[in-house]
């Protein structure tokens, strides 16, 4: 008798572990883009490339989920291409890059709406607006109320220019970043219309759905956010790829005739590498891997079940998109390149899951990013760099900054915390955004130690995932993990003030 009771008892501690196993394991893959799809607006776009021309033409059919709360009488859109016009007021290179951008001469991009429409056909009033051109203000027939949807269509030609740019063509890719109208956050009660800068990436924008057609060359290899769910040849020579990513916060494509790819997994998620010049494909095929799985253990789980990590023709050293990530063909040295990668794969966590305002609070991606790349190091100190040596470079690369700056322009401002168009140079946004925005993590983590700082951050990830993230919500991630009040802390960094106080010692 005793033993059949004590079986039972055993059937149901067993029953109950496999319970309390289910729930923790399906809390531990609360994460996923498809869960959340239906909440969000969808992108189907249809795309033509015509590569004799460099021209893309576009028809977008946009599902608007009003997920303000506010009654909505317009739609605002980002016309990111007509910033690389010409007589465009907005600047998309430095001076000091124009020529290793433009390494054909000056080129001119642009988009054109030809068309605003709704479901029955109706031609929706539209304006392309904003400062300079950079905004469709599109009057809706109808309002829409928070929580309903709304269908509209647009039409629009893209030209792109020939420049080694987020957006434009160089020898071996063709770059598309930025390259449709995309809506702009509804913030504060307003639109937030974007202005395109040359520092940084002046880009924001809400998590979506994307389903993509494509026609495109035969001789062309295509790389871009989401997942390929079908590749059509056709009779003419061309092809068509269908793709379809979920809680995205844009979308990018990459073009070459010359691409090779190597593939492999990590986790959840496969990884592909793209390359047309690399002599170590394989090694660096190992350091995506590698990053994402430092990233994943330090931070959370990646979402997505696809990455890749894409050598391009960029004036840059790299650059981030969900999914989807540039590498400069041009990067001097190796150690470089692999740390272009690091620092770009970590912005899927920064960026990409939890969303910012690039333009306002640069710092809260690029600086976080930074101090991600160095962890990566610290992890893998077989690429020849660590968390001290980067601490180091970090500082006395920032000494000769500011004695050089400091020595030319008198004072130097060391506001880590201002939005793009406020920051005087190029290397005065580097140093403060990503060397300061480092060094103010870092600092952090020697604080309040590893643990606590991962948990942070752990925290903050999944709590922002999808959404956008605010200063204040990390400061607060931060805060109700550890129980310490550290707004002085970051208040001080961010204004600049840790410097001053550097400065009179
Ligand atoms: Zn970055």
């Amino acid at each position: 008798m005793k033993k059949l009771l004590f079986r039972k008892l055993a059937k149901v501690l067993i029953l109950c572990f496999l319970l309390i196993f289910f729930v923790i394991s399906s809390f531990g893959c609360s994460l996923n883009p498809n869960h959340i799809a239906k909440n969000l607006s969808t992108y189907n776009m249809n795309l033509v490339f015509d590569e004799t021309n460099f021209i893309l033409n576009g028809n977008l059919q946009l599902n608007f989920k009003n997920n303000t709360e506010t009654i909505l009488n317009n739609l605002h859109f980002n016309l990111y291409p007509n910033a690389f016009r010409e007589n465009s007021n907005q600047k998309v290179i430095s001076l000091a890059n124009k020529d290793k951008c433009y390494y054909n001469g000056i080129s001119y991009g642009s988009i054109k709406i030809e068309k605003v429409y709704d479901q029955q056909n109706n031609d929706l009033n539209y304006e392309v607006a904003g400062e300079d051109e950079n905004i469709l203000i599109v009057e809706l027939k109808n309002s829409v109320a928070p929580q309903n949807n709304t269908q509209i269509f647009i039409n629009f030609e893209v030209t792109i220019p020939n420049a080694n740019h987020r957006f434009g063509y160089g020898e071996n890719t063709v770059n598309l970043g930025n390259f449709f109208p995309i809506l702009c956050v509804y913030e504060n009660g307003c639109w937030q219309d974007m202005f395109y800068y040359s520092n940084g990436d002046p880009f924001y924008s809400e998590a979506s759905n994307f389903k993509v057609e494509i026609e495109y060359p035969n001789s062309y290899i295509l790389a871009s956010t989401g997942q390929e769910n079908d590749l059509i040849k056709k009779d003419d020579g061309k092809k068509i790829s269908v793709i379809t990513a979920n809680a995205v916060r844009d979308f990018a494509i990459v073009m070459s005739k010359n691409f090779s790819i190597l593939s492999d997994k990590v986790g959840k998620t496969t990884v592909s590498y793209y390359s047309y010049n690399d002599e170590n494909k394989q090694e660096s095929l190992q350091v995506c891997l590698n990053a994402i799985s430092t990233y994943n253990n330090l931070f959370g789980e990646y979402p997505y079940p696809e990455i890749k990590i894409v050598e391009a023709n960029f004036v840059h050293g790299g650059m981030e998109y969900p999914n989807i990530v540039l590498i400069s063909d041009d990067i001097p040295d190796y150690q470089s390149y692999i740390y272009c990668i690091a620092h770009e794969l970590a912005h899927q966590w920064w960026y990409g899951v939890v969303g910012n305002n690039q333009t306002e609070y640069a710092w809260l991606d690029e600086g976080l990013t930074e101090y991600s790349t160095a962890l990566f190091f610290e992890n893998h100190q077989e690429y020849g760099l660590n968390m001290d040596m980067l601490v180091e470079r970090a500082n006395s690369s920032y000494n000769v900054f500011q004695t050089i700056y400091g020595n030319v322009l008198g004072n130097i401002d060391t506001t880590i915390n201002r939005s793009l168009e406020k920051f005087n140079t190029e290397p005065e946004y580097f140093y403060m955004v990503y060397v300061q925005g480092f060094l103010m993590f870092q600092t952090l983590n020697e604080m309040i130690g590893d643990k606590l700082m991962f948990a942070s951050l752990k925290n903050y990830f999944e709590d922002y995932a999808f959404k956008i993230a605010k200063p204040e919500d990390l400061i607060g991630s931060f805060e109700k993990t550890t129980h310490a009040n550290l707004e002085t802390y970051f208040t001080n960094y961010l204004n600049g003030k840790v410097i001053e106080f550097k400065d009179k010692v």
